[in-house]
């Protein structure tokens, strides 16, 4: 009954290159939108979204394909695989440099400048400060609004839509790379509350789309010779590696990576997808390290020493006692609560401004984001000069006063608004700061009780305020660095209330900040095990780890008690149909035919009159078209399921139609040169009033039966839906057939019979008894 093969081999060029070639979302531009407005976009996409074909299209041509291929084949394609793997994981990790580099640069030029004009005056301090951010939000949105809607937010609810097979226009295009990598300098340099971490994931899987399909055809930057992965289903591994080496180049975090991508993004993993997803970490790891080492010697600018500074947070308590099990459970709970609130309040006003913000244009994203910056940057100024000055803390592990360094610098304790020079403003150190050393602080082991507790709380509520207004905006955005500075600082406080009960056990604040880092992310993304290596892998602190799996257990318990998680949930509101790993509950009851009810079935004869097949397509909308045939009784045959996109294929070629209303011969097909008609144009987003046909040509006849697929999958009418969704879902399906109950059987299939090497000896041995 079943088809298909899952081959980690290759798939067919000929008609699957056709299906890969036309439905790429990745290149064809005019698959993307044709407007520039992102809320057109928004708009358009959830109109557009589509299906991809992770099914292996065994037509005439494939197997003509797969019978002319020599031995060598397969350890070719094999290999090239490993080193588009290799390449996948170069290109993230210059393209993590090169963001961190600038946002490092501009961020450290906004508050040399600043601290320098300070001295003289707060006010010219507080407008140079303003507009510095101001126009850095400026052009990121101008980018994403005017170039490159798909852009817009972290991308990895897009992408977990494209893996779990479904295509939304435009997310992996040349121009959505340039614009994510532009659009998150932009800001994230310019101070507001989001990270660059998500859309590196998203870079990341741009830059193995790329890679896969050789290039960008729309700005003439793409090579044949390159185009060899043009399946989805080869692009759906591509981009799998691509996820990985965005986290892992973002945190430098190999292994987190791989893990991300196997627990949040994909839907189907395999042993020889692990591997390839593993060596493309292993090599960003190894690109961001040398990019460091060459950096920390200054060449760089303001990114060396203060630069990447997430990734090198090290120390931590070395043990813990059983007493503090308790208050950590505490920031587990804390954590699941405040990020399933995050997600619902991100989902509210993500709704509003859609209903009523983004129809209104780009212009009024443009403001809006602007806006938003304007009051990131007055908060984060002003409410520091709010607070009093404390001296600078005797440190214990040197025995000299640390003293205070300008914010973007290597180190904490900012001075800012103070009367002395050995003092430091609490508050400026976490909120006056780049990101990366605003968490180094919270995180920070080196002294007790460096903040107050109303500093903390009004950093923790002004910015909690300030991540959830931010969602949404048309600019590049990831949650994981807002998640991980809201969740350290109310595990700050935890800590500071630890420390007072438990006076005599040795106990680190910055442990406690960790751990509220973890809850937070845990209780907003849902995601376990990858978060825990990966916070394990930024700490180096293999001593916490049981400590982080009770945090994000707690917290993903809580969480998930209230709502789903944050990719989740915006992939519903952006109407991407996610399909879950499991059916629903209701689906045991139904059957197959119950899913269909009422559904009146287009189907086409194997030989259509053209001017047939055009109006089928110009009236319905669906993608794929059962082809019947005459048995040889007379009796109707199904012979297989044809693409809506291969019919707009064949329609525009107009090689194979023919004047006979009859089955072209064996002789006819083996004549035909399939690659003459294998055109790289993509149909996807074209529609049949894109194709024009004479009179003639409407009157000709076109046999269907070379290009469909001869064996889609089929289920009988009775069969549960539950058990129809874990086939459709496990395999990557696109269709099913829904038949009656066949009338015979004509063999069985078991485990044996799929052990090919006994199969095969069978076969030969019943062949010589015959010949014999
Ligand atoms: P895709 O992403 O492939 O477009 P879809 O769910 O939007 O997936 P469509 O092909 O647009 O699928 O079909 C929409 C609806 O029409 C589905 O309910 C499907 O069962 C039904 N349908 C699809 N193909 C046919 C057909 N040939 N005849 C009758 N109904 C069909
Ligand atoms: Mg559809």
């Amino acid at each position: 009954m079943l088809s298909g093969v899952d081959h980690d081999v290759p798939d067919g060029i000929g008609m699957a290159r056709l299906a890969w070639t036309r439905l790429p979302t990745a290149d064809g531009e005019e698959a993307g939108p044709s407007t520039s407005a992102a809320a057109d976009y928004e708009l358009l996409s959830a109109a557009a979204i589509e299906s991809l074909d992770y099914e292996v299209i065994e037509n005439y041509a494939y197997r003509e394909e797969q019978a002319q291929r020599s031995k060598f084949w397969v350890p070719y394609y094999v290999m090239l695989k490993w080193l588009f793997s290799l390449l996948i994981g170069v290109g993230t990790g210059l393209a993590a440099i090169f963001i961190n580099l600038a946002v490092e640069n501009f961020s450290g030029w906004k508050y040399t400048a600043t601290f320098a004009i300070i001295k003289h005056s707060y006010f010219v301090g507080f407008f140079v400060y303003t507009v510095f951010n101001l126009a850095l939000v400026f052009s990121s949105v101008y980018i994403v609004t005017n170039f490159a809607p798909a852009a817009a937010g972290s991308g990895i609810p897009e992408i977990k839509g494209y893996l779990n097979g479904v295509d939304t226009p435009g997310i992996l295009l040349l121009r959505t790379l340039v614009g994510k990598i532009f659009g998150s300098i932009g800001s994230v340099g310019g101070g507001l509350a989001l990270g660059k971490e998500g859309p590196l994931v998203h870079t990341g899987a741009c830059i193995a789309s790329l890679l896969g399909q050789g290039g960008s055809a729309k700005y003439h930057l793409n090579s044949r010779w390159v185009r060899i992965f043009e399946s989805d289903r080869d692009r759906r591994d591509l981009v799998t590696c691509g996820c990985a080496a965005g986290v892992a180049a973002a945190f430098r975090a190999p292994v987190g990576g791989v893990l991300f991508a196997l627990e949040e993004v994909t839907s189907w993993w395999r042993s020889h997808l692990m591997w390839r997803v593993f060596f493309t970490s292993a090599v960003v790891a190894v690109v961001v390290r040398s990019a460091m080492n060459w950096c920390n010697s200054g060449k760089c600018g303001h990114f060396g020493a203060g630069g990447f500074i997430i990734w090198d947070i090290s120390g931590g308590q070395e043990d813990y006692s059983y007493q503090e099990l308790f208050p950590m459970a505490i920031i587990g709970v804390i954590g699941g609560l405040l990020g399933a609130l995050f997600n619902q309040l991100t989902l509210y006003i993500t709704k509003w401004r859609r209903t009523y913000l983004h129809k209104k244009g780009k212009r009024v994203q443009i403001f809006e984001a602007c806006l938003i910056s304007l009051v990131t940057s007055t908060i984060s100024f002003v409410l520091p000069l709010l607070r009093k000055c404390s001296p600078c803390p005797q440190l214990e592990t040197n025995s000299g006063i640390e003293c205070p360094h300008p914010p973007g610098t290597d180190g904490n304790f900012v001075n800012f608004y103070c009367s002395k020079d050995r003092e430091y403003n609490d508050l400026a150190t976490i909120f006056f700061n780049t990101q990366d050393d605003a968490i180094r602080n919270l995180f920070s082991a080196k002294t007790f009780h460096e903040y107050s507790a109303q500093s903390l709380i009004t950093f923790l509520v002004m910015f909690y305020s300030l991540a959830v207004v931010t969602f949404g905006t048309a600019v590049p955005a990831g949650q994981f660095v807002p998640g991980i500075m809201i969740g350290s600082t109310y595990g700050r406080l935890v800590g500071m209330f630890v420390v007072k009960f438990y006076k005599k056990l040795n106990i680190e604040e910055g442990t406690y900040a960790l751990l509220g880092a973890a809850s937070f992310l845990g209780g907003s993304m849902r995601m376990t095990v990858s978060l825990c290596v990966i916070m394990v892998e930024i700490t180096n602190n293999l001593q916490l780890l049981p400590l982080i799996m009770l945090v994000l257990l707690v917290s993903k318990a809580v969480g998930d008690f209230f709502n789903e998680g944050l990719y989740e949930e915006q992939a519903r509101l952006r109407g991407i149909p996610l399909l879950d790993s499991r059916p629903k509950q209701v689906m045991r009851n139904m059957t197959a035919k119950d899913a269909c009810k009422n559904q009146k079935v287009v189907c086409l004869p194997r030989v259509s009159r053209i001017v047939d097949i055009v109006s089928v397509l110009r009236t319905n909308k669906h993608n794929g078209f059962p082809v019947v045939d005459r048995g040889q009784n007379g009796e109707p045959l199904v012979i297989g399921l044809i693409l809506r996109s291969h019919l707009l294929v064949l329609l525009q070629a107009k090689v194979d139609f023919q004047n006979s209303p009859f089955p072209c011969g064996p002789g006819v097909l083996n004549r035909h040169n399939f690659s003459d008609f294998v055109k790289p144009a993509s149909s996807k987003g074209k529609s049949i009033d894109d194709i024009h046909l004479t009179e003639d040509e409407l009157g000709l006849y076109l046999d269907l039966a070379p290009f469909l697929n001869p064996s889609p999958y089929i289920v009988p009418e009775d069969m549960s839906l539950a058990k129809v969704y874990n086939l459709f879902r496990q395999l990557g399906l696109r269709h099913i057939f829904v038949v009656p109950r066949p009338s015979r059987v004509v063999g069985l299939i078991t485990r044996k019979d799929l052990l090919l090497e006994e199969h095969s000896n069978n076969v030969m041995a019943e062949l010589q008894s015959t010949s014999g």
